[in-house]
């Protein structure tokens, strides 16, 4: 390699100070220098670098960062993979609209996994019929299970061309699916800098793993998501089948539950809005409600 000549890479893990850049099938170790600091480079950013005489390169800026995550620190995830079970722990939908509520703040496309279909109950049937709902939001709905090897061929396709992230409750499977993903299409990458194979560091850090050309998944074990803030008064602003009907409300600052003239619940009434979105949301904004008051004790 050239010195001094520019490259442009994916920066797919962070560690100790040094960051390792994918770029053209070869991963590089780098270290920041000059005009930006080391704590502006996030896991996902796409940076230019030139490598020295060692192998090694030197991050001289950002490229491109269309957004960012804070829990976990990663920047441009393009897809979140909302993994939810069948059963243990039973399919909850309340469940599921509080991680929509959260994700949809980020403005990124999800795909829902339902994964231990193998345990599928009569119980879990009955909630699925719900489930339309979602693929007619335009979010699609899998079903998948690790146990029985199924729909895993048809959750890669979905990776396929993407940065994305899996999310959802803890139990449901998603280390599961990861590891059957990264064991049946992680494509060796071809070259490691020497220097790499000999550094020893956990997996504790956010990292990016290749599953096929183009297409990342983020390796971040156990992070909670929970700890991220939801206003109860903007609850229903992200219930898009809420919109059209938010103008009807007497109140300004109606929160849709005991006030009167209600625009949303009218609409439940009539049956324009689903009755079990409408519990969902007075279930979400119990628990809301209950976060803020234990703050004040
Ligand atoms: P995570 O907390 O979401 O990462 O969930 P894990 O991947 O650790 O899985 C939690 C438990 O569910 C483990 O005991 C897994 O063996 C089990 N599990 C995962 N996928 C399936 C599945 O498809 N079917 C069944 N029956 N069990 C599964
Ligand atoms: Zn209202």
């Amino acid at each position: 390699m050239k010195d001094k000549e520019e490259y442009q890479g994916l920066v797919i893990k962070s560690y100790c100070g040094y960051f390792l850049v994918h770029c053209n099938e070869v991963i590089y170790r780098c270290r920041v220098r000059g005009t930006i600091d080391t704590k502006e480079v996030l896991v996902g950013d796409y940076v230019k670098f030139s490598i020295t005489e060692n192998d090694e390169g030197i991050i001289k800026g950002i490229v491109s960062r269309v957004s960012s995550l804070k829990k976990p620190p990663v920047a441009n995830i393009n897809q979140v993979i909302l993994v939810f079970s069948a059963d243990e722990p039973l399919l909850d939908l309340a469940e599921i609209d509080k991680f929509l509520l959260i994700i949809q703040q980020e403005q990124v496309p999800i795909v829902i996994c339902i994964n231990k279909i193998d345990l599928a109950s009569p119980q879990f049937e009955e909630i699925k019929g719900n489930l339309n709902f979602y693929d007619k939001m335009g979010i699609p709905v899998l079903y998948a299970s690790t146990a029985e090897k199924k729909g895993i061929e048809e959750l890669s396709s979905k990776l396929a061309g993407h940065i994305s992230i899996f999310m959802g409750p803890s139990g449901v499977g998603k280390t599961s699916l990861l590891n059957i993903i990264k064991n049946d299409l992680c494509l060796k990458v071809s070259k490691v800098s020497e220097k790499i194979k000999r550094g020893k560091h956990t997996t504790r850090f956010v990292e990016l793993i290749m599953i096929a050309p183009d297409t990342w998944v983020v390796d971040s074990p156990g992070f909670s998501f929970y700890s991220h803030k939801l206003d109860p008064a903007h609850l229903a602003l992200f219930y898009p089948d809420f919109q059209e009907y938010l103008e009807n409300c007497k109140f300004a600052d109606c929160f849709h539950v005991q006030e009167p003239r209600c625009g949303i619940k009218a609409a439940v009434a009539e049956g324009e809005i689903a009755q079990f979105r409408y519990a969902n949301y007075c279930k979400i904004l119990q628990s809301l409600v209950e976060l803020e008051r234990n703050k004040y004790r």
